[in-house]
């Protein structure tokens, strides 16, 4: 239903494969973050508890054997379906060349995986990195993920991201002039930042050479120093009832070019790890709600910029 409201990460894929569907699978290859390891931070960003962002079926030996679980659970349903290896847990191109190589290429020798798609750090993309997955992307589909989750540094500041955002503007920048498929991850809601903000970060996103778009609600999870300051001082988290954030998306919406696609609005973490929000509820629902408020009011993705 989203076609005509909104361009949606579906439609981007089937633009790339018209002859089946295509599906992420998420594998975690142990790599881990330079905001934890010690190089750039030691605590991470405050909001990041990593175990809450992978799927069951993830995290359990190799890349090979990690798809291949994978496969398994979404294949049954749809026998003839294609996937992604979706480096998503931590930040995917933190290693060196020679051992990131042997990961993707494990990936794409592994039988109906179709192309990559990397999550990572703007700060950790380093050119020959880049350069080899330019060279992949002319057999294979790739996008690179990058977190950008905030446009503006005081807050990435205050969230201890670790990196700026003329450093992702670089990065993103480096990617697509590659030929390479950028995707931007941004937070809504992080302490400190309100709607104007939120338009802010679509119309300095507008203006970069990304493809795709994924949002999500700031989620405050056990065991992250975000916790620790939400219990002190929950006063400066200005979380969103579902209501509130179907519109702030809305309005989002509409000042985002047609040309970028929207990859997910909602994030759900496992309900054992979330505080706050505890909306329990599934994307899939979320989209409908955001369809059913851009059809009753007229409005579409861009609209504001006719
Ligand atoms: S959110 Fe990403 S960049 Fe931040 S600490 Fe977690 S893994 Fe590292």
């Amino acid at each position: 239903m989203s076609e005509g409201i909104f361009n949606d990460y579906g439609s981007y894929l089937r633009s790339f494969f018209p002859d089946f569907k295509v599906q992420k699978l998420s594998v975690n290859v142990g790599l881990t973050c330079p905001n934890r390891d010690g190089s750039k931070g030691r605590g991470g960003c405050t909001y990041c508890l990593n175990s809450s962002f992978s799927p069951r079926y993830v995290g359990k030996g190799g890349v090979t054997q990690q798809l291949e679980a994978g496969k398994c659970f979404f294949g049954e349903k749809y026998p003839n379906m294609k996937y992604l290896a979706y480096f998503q847990s931590y930040t995917n191109t933190y290693s060196s060349l020679e051992h990131l190589v042997a990961l993707y290429e494990e990936a794409l020798a592994t039988p109906d995986i179709v192309g990559l798609v990397v999550a990572t750090r703007p700060d950790c993309v380093e050119p020959d990195v880049l350069d080899y997955l330019a060279e992949v992307s002319r057999r294979k589909f790739v996008a690179i993920e990058f977190g950008v989750e905030s446009t503006l540094d005081t807050t990435l500041e205050r969230v201890h991201r670790g990196h700026t955002f003329k450093e992702a503007e670089a990065a993103i920048r480096a990617t697509a002039d590659r030929g390479i498929m950028v995707g931007a991850h941004l937070i809504i809601g992080l302490p400190g930042e309100g709607l104007l903000d939120f338009e802010t970060h679509i119309d300095r996103l507008s203006k970069l050479p990304i493809t795709t778009l994924k949002l999500h609600q700031l989620q405050i999870l056990k065991g992250t120093i975000m916790a620790h300051q939400y219990l002190e001082h929950p006063e400066e988290f200005g979380l969103f009832t579902p209501e509130e954030y179907v519109e702030v998306i809305c309005q989002l919406l509409r000042r985002l070019p047609r040309r970028i696609y929207v990859d997910r609005f909602v994030s759900q973490s496992p309900p054992e790890l979330l505080i706050a929000p505890k909306w329990g509820w599934k994307n899939y629902q979320f989209v409908h709600l955001v369809e059913r408020r851009m059809l009753e009011n007229g409005w579409q993705q861009g609209d504001l910029l006719i």
